[in-house]
């Protein structure tokens, strides 16, 4: 027995959307690994959990749920894990916040137990906002970094790169940001323009210029061009720091600029990346003058616990009452800040961990990845070309994976814990032996902790389930979907990871989205109070809706401006097709058809070449990531072809009792169940809705369509026989007839076209003739018609002797007029355009109207 398919009348998504919702069961979207379908697993972005999932998660989960939907329904063994990204700054600082604490106050562990409530909690309320969306997530793969299942790998992940070598720790400048108080990596190095003063001294005889006359106290050297006359010869010598008292050497170098300032400038222990390359080129001693906390050290003499910032106010003074301030000009710099808090970085020695990087074996894997869209890999391939330094993944934090591993604490040798025992903290637990070296055990544990980055780059390693030992059985995954804000960083060091860890690429494709801007076209920002939440528009039209924005806003790995107008098209989409799915139902309940019925009426074989062009093209941009045009093919599909022309065509039959009524009902039924299988991907609600109308199952279960009637001549003659109707509809428009008014009698003079079954009549409310040839069609000259426009200023009161001395004469003279024609004796011109002989048609003698169809001829004999 088939399901009730009488529709109701309006489409309520607010209904419908939380009934489906309430239905679907979270078992129908687990990953099988038992399946011996082919797999395609996803290696969806953790994001991190604040608590609010925005409409940037969201536009980038719709790709996902797109993609996941559509190869379910092509075949495949999908896995759409959910990855939660718990650990790092944001988190720690929220918690200090709400318990109106510091991270100092508590007990590290206490600290953590906060951190993870939190996160928790936040969690949560994503997974709300995850449902509300529609999104087919296998919540049997969901992962939270901060839980032991999960750093346990982090943590063999590093110990496995420690041993093979990847992993080292060093004492080398980072960049560090000092109210973060840690270590970042490069690639969280945020560049802002900033205006700043550019400082002239005198330096023990030489005029310096600098930004940073704070760090005078970190001065090693002062380096000049090799080349710059100004200071020839004066290589070697030994300079004075002001205020400071110590001797530094002059050093030469190529990369001096001679034009910035006056030529000379000081290196100090590090004002920027440049001072790093001169100390270690140059071999120069190390001060530091700025500790973590961004205050100065007891190298700064009568500075030290000054703030930086102080520091500098307080050096300039003191220059100028030395009189050694020449002069200050304005500058425009380029800073480097971090990019979580804004704060300019500053670059410290330190005591670090890094990853080695090997840009070549990365670059190796970034190629085997197939980009969409392609140019997308030009970013990586930019980034890598431009790696300088190792990637720092040590931070001095605490809501973090820990670095598992001590130190004896008698002969400082490191001591690594055995897999078994992981995870662990290395500050709260001690090891399982000895040290190896000396036989101590008195021990101490590494209080770093890694970069969150170290996490989330091994996300692919654990949805392909990777458990430290052997490599993961369902490695590499099918794609990875991210922004493009995250090439440089999660696509870089996954890649980087994979191959470290596995020696091979960590997906086949990587499918790149662009950002949300807001609706007045900048990024979305609370300064600009242009952000809006996906739970906003959900509220008002529904995730279906929402969903097709996400769709047809924008060209894949473009950026995406949210516009409402757009959103309201896709309800009213929606709209559109609920009303041609619950009139092609009630045409298909009201009797009994045959399914198997052979299609052949002209209209209905052409709809189904149509409809089988669209499954072509919706495949294709499906299987190329192109949402857009897909949604945009059924769209006109739906619209154009099937509302527009073919129901208007074929609704007379569908009326009738015709036995051709049944080719109509199949073609309709095949149409419609098409569509919605087509749709299920962006709107699944809404296709459910409509399919659960249709027949028994679910849409989400049903395999996606072939494209299976092509049918060229059909296309052809199909296109002409709606191209007539729609041209002769117009024309009893013209005529101030109404559209089922009788017309008459038409004749199609076409060899192209030699019936239709029969639509045509019915739908023009006309008796059709088919002529293979214009052989009936008879032509003889009509009226003429006289341009007064022209007729009348040319020759005035002559007018109507003028043309009644035209109608007089003969035709032959008619179809090419004479240029001067004789009124009462006088010989008057005939003016350009005073005339044209009309020609009139006949068809058996009687005379029609004439409407031209490209080459085709239409007579219209109207009804008398
Ligand atoms: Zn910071
Ligand atoms: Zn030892």
């Amino acid at each position: 027995m088939s399901p009730p398919k009488d529709l109701p009348k309006n489409y309520h998504f607010a209904e419908v959307e939380p009934r489906w919702q309430g239905i679907w069961r979270d078992e129908d979207n687990y990953f099988d690994r038992t399946s011996s379908l082919p797999q395609f697993v996803i290696d969806t972005p953790p994001p991190y959990p604040t608590g609010t999932f925005h409409i940037g998660n969201a536009f980038n989960w719709c790709y996902i749920d797109f993609i996941a939907r559509y190869k379910r329904m092509k075949g495949y063994n999908v896995m759409f894990p959910q990855g939660w990204d718990c650990h790092g700054l944001p988190t720690e600082v929220k918690v200090e916040e709400i318990h109106g604490i510091t991270k100092n106050d508590v007990p590290r562990e206490k600290f953590r137990e906060m951190c993870r409530e939190l996160t928790i909690a936040n969690i949560g309320k994503m997974r709300l906002t995850l449902r509300r969306l529609g999104f087919s997530v296998d919540w049997s793969n969901e992962y939270i970094t901060m839980l032991p299942a999960y750093y346990k790998k982090t943590q063999i992940s590093f110990l496995k790169m420690l041993a093979s070598g990847y992993i080292y720790q060093s004492e080398h400048p980072v960049n560090f940001c000092t109210r973060c108080e840690t270590a970042i990596a490069f690639a969280e190095v945020a560049y802002e323009p900033r205006e700043t003063f550019l400082n002239y001294f005198d330096f023990d005889g030489v005029e310096i210029a600098t930004t940073r006359p704070e760090l005078l106290a970190a001065c090693v050297a002062v380096a000049v061009h090799p080349e710059d006359e100004r200071y020839t010869g004066i290589s070697g010598r030994h300079l004075t720091v002001p205020i400071f008292g110590h001797k530094v050497p002059i050093v030469s170098d190529e990369a001096v600029d001679p034009a910035f300032g006056s030529g000379a400038v000081m290196i100090c222990t590090f004002g920027d990346k440049q001072d790093v390359f001169w100390w270690k080129q140059h071999q120069l001693e190390l001060r530091k003058a700025i500790d973590r906390q961004g205050r100065m050290t007891p190298v700064a003499g009568k500075y030290e616990g000054k703030k930086s910032g102080e520091c500098r106010e307080a050096i300039l003074s003191d220059m100028k009452a030395l009189g050694i301030l020449r002069r200050q000009e304005p500058l425009e710099q380029r800073v480097g800040t971090c990019w979580r808090c804004k704060t300019p970085i500053e670059i410290m020695s330190e005591r670090q961990w890094f990853v080695k990087i090997v840009p070549d074996e990365i670059m190796k894997a970034a190629r085997e990845v197939k980009w969409t869209p392609g140019h997308m890999f030009l970013r990586m391939e930019n980034w890598i070309g431009q790696m300088e330094w190792d990637w720092c993944i040590s931070r001095q934090r605490i809501f973090a994976t820990p670095i598992p591993v001590w130190f004896c604490r008698e002969c400082g040798t490191m001591i690594l814990p055995e897999e078994k025992d992981l995870p662990l903290d290395p500050t709260t637990t001690k090891p399982g032996h000895p040290c190896n070296k000396c036989g101590s055990t008195e021990v101490v544990g590494e209080e770093d902790v890694l970069d969150t980055w170290m996490d989330s780059s091994i996300s692919v390693l654990n949805v392909t389930g990777w458990d430290g030992t052997r490599a993961p059985p369902l490695f590499p995954a099918q794609i990875r979907p991210q922004g493009h804000d995250i090439i440089r960083t999660w696509a870089f060091y996954t890649i980087l990871r994979a191959v470290a860890l596995t020696g091979k690429r960590p997906w086949d494709e990587i499918l790149v989205n662009g950002m949300v801007l807001g609706e007045d076209g900048f990024k979305m920002s609370k300064s600009r109070g242009n952000i809006i939440s996906p739970e906003e528009i959900v509220e008002q039209y529904g995730s279906d809706a929402f969903r097709q924005w996400a769709a047809a806003g924008a060209a894949t790995g473009s950026d995406i401006m949210f516009n409402w107008n757009d959103v309201i098209a896709a309800s009213r989409f929606q709209t559109k097709l609920w009303n041609v799915a619950r009139f092609i139902l009630l045409q298909l309940e009201k009797s009994e058809f045959n399914h198997e019925a052979p299609v052949t009426a002209l209209a209905d074989r052409w709809l189904l070449a149509r409809l089988a062009e669209t499954v072509s093209e919706v495949t294709e941009a499906m299987e190329q990531y192109q949402f857009d045009r897909g949604l945009k093919a059924l769209r006109e599909f739906s619209w154009n072809v099937l509302a527009d022309n073919y129901i208007e065509l074929v609704k007379g039959r569908l009326y009738s009792d015709d036995p051709s009524r049944d080719s109509a009902c199949r073609a309709l039924w095949e149409t419609i169940d098409a569509l919605c299988r087509m749709m299920a991907p962006y709107a699944p609600h809404f296709s459910e809705e409509i399919y659960s109308h249709l027949r028994e199952g679910s849409v989400h279960k049903a395999a996606w369509p072939e494209a299976l009637h092509s049918d060229p001549e059909a296309r052809e003659k199909g296109d002409l026989l709606v191209r007539l109707v729609s041209e002769i509809r117009r024309f009893k428009h013209e005529q101030g007839l109404a559209l089922n008014a009788p017309l008459g009698k038409v004749t199609v003079f076409s060899s192209r076209i030699n019936g239709d079954g029969g639509d045509m009549a019915r739908a023009l409310n006309a008796s059709i003739e088919w002529c293979a040839d214009t052989g009936a069609l008879e032509k003889r000259p009509g009226e003429i018609v006289f341009n007064m426009a022209v007729i009348g200023p040319a020759l005035r009161k002559d007018a109507k002797a003028f043309m009644d001395a035209v109608r007089a004469l003969p035709p032959d003279l008619l179809s090419s007029p004479p240029a001067a024609i004789d009124i009462g004796g006088r010989h008057v011109g005939v003016p350009a355009h005073s005339f044209s002989q009309q020609t009139d048609y006949l068809v058996g003698g009687t005379r029609v109207d004439l409407i031209t169809v490209g080459d085709v001829i239409v007579t219209v004999q109207k009804h008398p």
